[in-house]
């Protein structure tokens, strides 16, 4: 946050003070959870249906927020009365960043990978200055404007993801926090319910690389025909990434180590270098190249983006996340999110990474997927089965179709079964697992991480 006077705040959310001193200075935080308060916040009272923030006002102010900036007025307490506190906060946000004329704003979006690639993005910006990037997602009209409020005069690169719910969805959040440089991963059927086509999701996300300004930079998943068309859509410059020969920042010659681990030769038009990357799975060759094409872009050489990507490591959890137990058993947690997409790369990491032991995967539902939501469900049955995973442990009836689509696979040397819940998943896994084998665990959300979990705890 940057020191902004209660006049100046109102100014910007087009609100009213009431009971408020307008010279009063609000010198951040923002926070909507009166517990976070500390001395100079500035408290946001969002009126749900279970909570009404406004009940918390005076506490906020007791706790030393400055003002609290809500849609109704809290006797004795200094306030920024506004009509929607959400659309405030944007506000607000936007006018942070428009007065932090040192700040590159990076953006992000796409079906998947998107804050597994904005963490790798922010540890390779914390090298050329100060960073503020989200914990976890916080892809919305409520943890965008949320991080971007924590920027300030020192923050020279802020990395956001935004998620497209629906169309206008990141017209409206490249509005809050404009980006200067814009990246776009792949299109790909999550949320295919909402958006009733993959060309409209493309559309949704294309609107990152529309808003850009043309000396923005839009940078685009070569290999992903839906967003290598986007370029005809910004008037910004364009940087291509991938494995496609057209690609601008290129991976070539791309091998996986037994643990799944992807080494490539990383090639740009400023030179080349090997890279070893230490996190798993053939996809973070594409998340890596992103990473690398925004780092070049920011002045980066080519050795130089090619040592950081070799140090990256995860930081947001359950995302590919890989441990090894002291029996000899290797878990790969990714059981934060799940879609058709994400589940190939992870079926694939697992299928690369029997050491002389079995495969199992533990997968369970995949949600918003509309109309696709049974053909989706069994292609991923089908991929294990092709794919020569030796154990599927389909968890929840929803998620029956994996089941099905894998059984239907006629040469498949391994056995698919359907269980009702992550505890009979955890009974199976008990019973079977031994030294060497590879369990995958994966679901969108629905607690599938109970499994894993478990997992965990068996090995402390
Ligand atoms: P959300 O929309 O839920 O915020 P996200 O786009 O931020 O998701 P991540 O959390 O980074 O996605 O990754 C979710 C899962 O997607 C990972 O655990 C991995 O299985 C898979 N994944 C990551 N990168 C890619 C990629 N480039 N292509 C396909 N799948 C990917
Ligand atoms: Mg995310």
């Amino acid at each position: 946050m940057i020191p902004l006077s209660l006049a100046e705040v109102a100014s910007a959310v087009d609100g009213r003070l009431a009971a408020a001193d307008p010279d009063a200075r609000v010198t951040g935080p923002v926070e909507f959870d009166s517990r976070k308060v500390a001395a100079g916040a500035l408290f946001v009272a969002f009126a749900g249906e279970r909570v009404d923030g406004h009940d918390y006002a005076a506490a906020a102010v007791a706790a030393g927020a400055v003002a609290v900036l809500g849609t109704r007025e809290v006797p004795g307490v200094p306030m920024v009365l506004v009509d929607d506190a959400l659309d405030a906060m944007g506000r607000l946000a936007r006018a942070v960043v428009d007065r932090l004329p040192e700040l590159t704003v990076i953006g992000l979006t796409g079906s998947s990978g998107k804050t597994s690639t904005k963490d790798l993005i922010a540890q390779l910006t914390v090298r050329l200055g100060p960073t503020v990037a989200p914990p976890g997602s916080f892809n919305n009209e409520l943890g965008h404007p949320y991080t971007a409020l924590q920027a300030t005069p020192e923050t020279r690169f802020l990395v956001l993801e935004k998620g497209a719910r629906g169309i206008g969805h990141v017209r409206y959040l490249c509005e809050v926090v404009p980006p200067r440089i814009s990246v776009v991963l792949n299109v790909g059927v999550a949320h295919l319910g909402e958006f009733g086509s993959v060309e409209n999701i493309a559309l949704a996300k294309g609107e990152l690389v529309e808003s850009l300004p043309a000396d923005g930079l839009a940078v685009l998943n070569a290999d992903d025909p839906l967003v290598d068309a986007m370029a005809a859509r910004t008037a910004a410059r364009v940087v291509r990434y991938g494995e496609a020969a057209h690609a601008d920042v290129r991976a070539v010659d791309v091998t996986l180590d037994d643990r799944g681990r992807p080494s490539y030769t990383l090639v740009t038009p400023e030179g080349s270098a090997p890279v070893r990357l230490g996190l798993t799975g053939r996809h973070q060759v594409s998340n890596s190249l992103a990473a690398a094409a925004v780092a070049r872009e920011l002045g980066m050489a080519p050795a130089e983006v090619a040592t950081a990507l070799g140090e990256l490591g995860l930081v947001s959890t359950r995302r590919m996340d890989v441990f090894e137990r002291p029996d000899g058993v290797t878990v790969i947690d990714d059981s934060y999110n799940a879609n058709p997409a994400s589940m190939a790369v992870a079926l694939r990491a697992l299928a690369g990474m029997g050491r002389g032991g079995r495969t199992f995967a533990v997968l369970g539902y995949m949600a918003e997927l509309g109309e696709y939501e049974r053909e989706g469900h069994r292609e991923v049955g089908r991929l294990a089965a092709e794919l020569g995973v030796d154990r599927l442990l389909v968890v929840g009836e929803p998620a029956a179709p994996i089941h099905e689509g894998a059984t239907a696979v006629s040469d498949w040397g391994g056995e698919s079964v359907l269980l009702t819940d992550q505890a009979a998943a955890v009974e199976v896994l008990r019973s079977e697992l031994r030294q060497g084998d590879v369990v995958l665990v994966k679901g969108s959300r629905y607690r599938t991480w109970e499994v894993a979990d478990a997992l965990r705890a068996d090995a402390a």
